[in-house]
């Protein structure tokens, strides 16, 4: 069964999309956690980073400088945090691989 991301992906489920390319897609969180708050998700769907093989390298490279790509674009490009949430006990809740971008506030360290 498709995901919800992969029905976002699909424009079957409306999003606030603020970027794309051929390889993903990132769009706003629907429950923001900071002033900036997206979520960069590939096209093709990864389950999350420990299901990612070697072959997914420059996919998930794409995925990094792409980050940084989208916080610069959305004004938060000189202090923002990715957060990976890999596997339910460490908070995963869409099982299609996602870097939650974040900024627009200051951050603590370590994260809750
Ligand atoms: P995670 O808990 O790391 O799997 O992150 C999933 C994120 O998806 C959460 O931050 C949710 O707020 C977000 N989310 C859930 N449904 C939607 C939606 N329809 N549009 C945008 N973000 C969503």
């Amino acid at each position: 069964m498709a995901t919800l991301f992969e029905k976002i992906i699909a424009r079957e489920i409306p999003a606030d999309i603020v970027y794309e390319d051929d390889l993903c897609l990132a769009f706003r969180d629907i429950n923001p956690q900071a002033p900036v708050h997206v979520l960069l998700v590939p096209k093709r769907p990864i389950v999350n980073l420990a299901d990612a093989v070697p072959g997914d390298q420059q996919l998930l490279g794409h995925l990094l400088l792409t980050a940084a790509k989208v916080a610069r674009q959305l004004g938060v490009g000189d202090a923002f945090r990715l957060n990976v949430n890999n596997g339910a006990g460490a908070g995963q809740s869409v099982f299609h691989l996602h870097l939650h971008i974040l900024g627009g506030r200051t951050f603590a360290w370590p994260p809750g």
